[in-house]
């Protein structure tokens, strides 16, 4: 069983007297770093020049370049995509780093495969938040709070859970509880849960109900488009899985349950996951994805263009420029250009 902490574990007193960097103020910089303003924190941004830093000094924030922001704080948040993380940390951070900083990562991604090495004089912790940046805002301001994921991977201080606890609670985590991982834990199960089919096995679907003769607009509305599935995630997360049955019909109880166990083959459908997690945990996917970043994403890029002209993308800018949600096609992956320091 994972250990729990919660707000009586944390103390924020390991905060007093130090200056946070937040080196990032995207979706969860922006997120921490108000979330620990609030809980009384010192808080200084890092960013390049641009919207971002932008919305830090309209925030209030002093706002630095990261190499000036590595120099002046004494934790830092690496608050960076995990993909450009390891140019920025070697450039700007590590030649920075003093005796007893903390760096403090949000996703246990570039520990665990290596793509960093930290310094043995500095304490290396995670604090991974389960819940998007807006989440991780909204949820202190209302507080309830989120989880989150903590683990130690140097402790040189001899204070780093400690450190890691009062940072969780500082940005409003241990309020619903933050559970004791591994950088490695954390990895893994976040890739294996991105690879896992949530993208294809929607569209299959689609595939087949357009095949069968039914109208595009309404099958997308059934799979996604509504926003019913989000209701119900929603009510699995407070309700339980199988709890939230009870909001479903009784045919929808017994074909969820009993129908939809015609086609499922549990043996091969587990081959395949026990495939994915052997594939990320050899650190197969590590080295792929780092050739692929080395390449400037052209794989990437060009699976998403493809996907992107697929028949039910096509029948999605349709129905969604109808609903309003969307005044031009979405049809080139324009998002995943790159941005240097
Ligand atoms: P964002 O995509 O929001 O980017 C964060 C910041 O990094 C932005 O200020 C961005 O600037 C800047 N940035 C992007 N590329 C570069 C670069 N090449 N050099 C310097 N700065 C750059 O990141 P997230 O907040 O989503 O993720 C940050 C960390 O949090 C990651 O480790 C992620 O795995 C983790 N995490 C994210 C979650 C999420 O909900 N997104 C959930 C839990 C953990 P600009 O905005 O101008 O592009």
């Amino acid at each position: 069983m994972a250990k729990m902490f919660f707000d009586d574990d944390a103390d924020l007193k390991y905060l007093q007297d130090r200056t946070i960097g937040i080196i990032g103020y995207g979706n969860q910089g922006q997120a921490q770093g108000l979330n620990l303003r609030d809980s009384g924190a010192h808080i200084i941004v890092g960013n390049v020049s641009d919207d971002s830093a932008d919305a830090a000094k309209a925030d209030g924030f002093e706002v630095y370049s990261i190499t000036v922001a590595a120099q002046k704080a004494d934790i830092l948040f690496l608050l960076i995509p995990d993909e450009f993380l390891p140019k920025v940390y070697s450039d700007h951070i590590a030649p920075y780093l003093r005796p007893n900083m903390v760096l403090n990562f949000a996703s246990g991604y570039n520990i665990a495969f290596k793509c960093i090495t930290p310094p043995p004089q500095v304490d290396v912790i995670l604090v991974a938040p389960r819940m998007i940046g807006k989440g991780v805002r909204d949820t202190f301001l209302r507080g309830t709070g989120f989880p989150s994921l903590l683990a130690v991977h140097q402790d040189a201080s001899g204070n780093a859970l400690a450190i890691a606890l009062a940072l969780a609670k500082g940005i409003g985590s241990t309020h619903m509880g933050a559970v004791l991982s591994s950088f490695e834990e954390e990895a893994i199960i976040d890739l294996f849960s991105e690879q896992s089919g949530d993208l294809y096995f929607p569209r299959l679907m689609f595939e087949t109900l357009v095949e069968s003769g039914f109208d595009p607009d309404v099958v997308l509305l059934e799979l996604y488009a509504s926003g019913e599935m989000s209701e119900i995630y929603a009510a699995a997360r407070d309700m339980g899985l199988w709890g939230q049955l009870k909001l479903h019909s009784r045919t929808s109880q017994y074909g969820q349950q009993i129908t939809s166990q015609m086609f499922s083959n549990p043996g091969a459908v587990k081959d395949n996951l026990r495939q994915v997690v052997e594939h990320i945990r050899s650190g197969e996917f590590s080295r792929e994805w780092t050739r692929e970043q080395e390449s400037g994403f052209v794989n990437l890029v060009k699976v998403t263009n493809e996907n992107l002209q697929h028949p039910m993308q096509k029948a999605e800018n349709r129905l969604y420029r109808l609903l309003g949600r969307r005044d031009k096609d979405l049809d080139s992956a324009d998002w995943l250009q790159v941005k240097e320091e």
